[in-house]
Order: C-alpha cells, then sequence, then structure tokens
C-alpha cells in the first residue's frame, strides 16, 4: 500500500456515495471531497462558481469539465489532502478522468481504488425520495433508511436544518439519471480495464455495504 490514499466513490445518484463517504473519510483519515457539496458550498457563498453552477444543478445537468476541474484541483493542493482524498461524485466524464489522472500524477500520485457502487434504479429512486440533506455541512439522511436522532437536527454538525435538497425534483432526478447514464457509466469499462475498480452492492443496508467496502479496501 502506498503511503497516501485516493480513492474514488462511483456510482448513480442516490447509491448511498454520501452516506458512506462521511464514514469511511473518518476511518481512513481522509478528506471527502464531495464536488457536489463543493458546488452547494459555493451557492451559500453566492460566489461565481456557485451561481454559474446553479443553472446546471437545479436541471439535473453535469458542470462543464473545466469548472468542476479547476475546483477539484485547487482543493486537492490543500494541506489536508496531502496524505490523499477520498473523491465523491468526481469524476464523472472521461474527461474529468483524464484530468485528475493529471492532477495525481504532478503530485506524484494515482487514483489506487475506485468503489463502483452498484444499484437498481428502483432503489435509487426510492432512496432519493426520501433523502434529507444537511445545509451547514451536507451530511446525507434519509426520512425511512437513516434518519437523524432528532427530527430535523443534523446528527454531525447539530444545524436544525435538514431540508429536501432543491434539485430531488423528479424531473431533475430522471435528468441526472440520464447524464449518468450517458456521460458517468463509460467510466465503468476505463477502471475495469485498468483494474482499479471494484463493484460493491450498495443494495444492502448502509453497516452491511460499509463493511463490504471495508473489505474492498483491504484487499485492494
Ligand atoms: P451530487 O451532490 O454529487 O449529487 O451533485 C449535485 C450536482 O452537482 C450534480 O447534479 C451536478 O449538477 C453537479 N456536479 C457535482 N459533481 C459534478 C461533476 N463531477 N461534474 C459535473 N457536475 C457535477
Amino acid at each position: 500500500m502506498t503511503s497516501t490514499q485516493d480513492i474514488i466513490l462511483l456510482g448513480p445518484p442516490g447509491a448511498g456515495k454520501g452516506t458512506q463517504a462521511f464514514r469511511l473519510a473518518t476511518r481512513l483519515g481522509l478528506p471527502h471531497i464531495s464536488t457536489g457539496d463543493l458546488f452547494r458550498q459555493n451557492l451559500r457563498e453566492q460566489t461565481p462558481v456557485g451561481l454559474m453552477a446553479k443553472g446546471f444543478m437545479d436541471r439535473g445537468l453535469l458542470v462543464p469539465d473545466e469548472v468542476v476541474c479547476e475546483m477539484v484541483r485547487e482543493r486537492l493542493e490543500l494541506d489536508d489532502a496531502s496524505s490523499g482524498s477520498l473523491l465523491d461524485g468526481f469524476p464523472r466524464t472521461i474527461p474529468q478522468a483524464e484530468a485528475l489522472e493529471g492532477m495525481l500524477r504532478r503530485l506524484g500520485r494515482r487514483v489506487d481504488c475506485v468503489l463502483f457502487f452498484d444499484a437498481q434504479d428502483a432503489t435509487l429512486v426510492e432512496r432519493i425520495a426520501g433523502r434529507l440533506t444537511c445545509s451547514g455541512c451536507s451530511a446525507a439522511f434519509h426520512a425511512r433508511f437513516a434518519p437523524p436522532k432528532v427530527a430535523g437536527v443534523c446528527d454531525h454538525c447539530g444545524k436544525a436544518g435538514l431540508a429536501v435538497r432543491s434539485d430531488d425534483t423528479e424531473a431533475a432526478v430522471s435528468a441526472r439519471l440520464v447524464e449518468y447514464r450517458t456521460k458517468t457509466e463509460p467510466l465503468l469499462s476505463r477502471y475495469t480495464k485498468s483494474g482499479q475498480l471494484r463493484v460493491i452492492n450498495a443494495e444492502q443496508p448502509i453497516a452491511t455495504v460499509e463493511n463490504s467496502l471495508a473489505l474492498a479496501l483491504e484487499s485492494n
């Protein structure tokens, strides 16, 4: 195993990447870098990147590659990412994957492992339908499968601001699934060929998926 670790969480919207990323990042001591969270944070702060991304996010479309890649490049240069990263929701296109390889190469690193969250469409729709997201720290909850300890209050940061994401509407979710199938799914064959892909059955309950991820990383 290398001293740094760069791990990608790949999968369709609603597969549980965010939920697992929170747990995994703490366990591995890696920063959780979610491009969706970074855009939502930019939007809360009304930055040009956030305002520009909003139009794409609300329609369930991917933000242009150049914008995402620049944001990730800057994020990977921060001190806490010097020992590696847990990338959640990036890369989502082939050009993003190529850009990431270049960024890591320049840092003397490479992608160590790609954990693919495999789940059926019916499961994704069910999970997105009950999803609640913290407006403070972006932690994800589910009204039925992973409710917060106190209704409406985030277990992680304590903020009373759990809400349905503005892009969790039926129209935006269908668009996100189409974007996923056409632009993100091609990454599967790329990472299968490179031997980096580990398939995780994301249909299982949260604790079982957590164990599967740990096993996949141990055998890496
Ligand atoms: P997520 O929180 O990962 O579901 O992302 C929410 C939205 O942010 C997506 O629907 C896109 O509009 C945008 N986004 C997040 N990550 C990316 C990415 N890697 N490439 C393009 N757009 C992204």
